[in-house]
């Protein structure tokens, strides 16, 4: 399952949440009650410059050439 990060607009605490695609996002803090934004930075991308690059994903498939 994917990890999504948010950071609440309140005390800006980041929080990270492992959540199903279908779930709903997360939108109040739980620890003061503030909003929370989706950051689009999941743990493990590196972001470098302009351009991002994934990681190695293999999710799906996974036939070999
Ligand atoms: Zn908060």
């Amino acid at each position: 399952m994917p990890t999504y990060e948010y950071e609440c607009q309140k005390c800006h605490e980041r929080v990270e949440a492992v959540q199903k695609f279908s779930d709903p996002a997360l939108t109040v803090h739980e620890g003061c009650g503030g909003e929370l934004k989706k950051v689009f930075s999941p743990v493990g991308i590196a972001f470098k410059g302009t351009g991002f690059y994934k990681t190695d994903s293999r999710s799906s498939g996974g036939s070999s050439d």
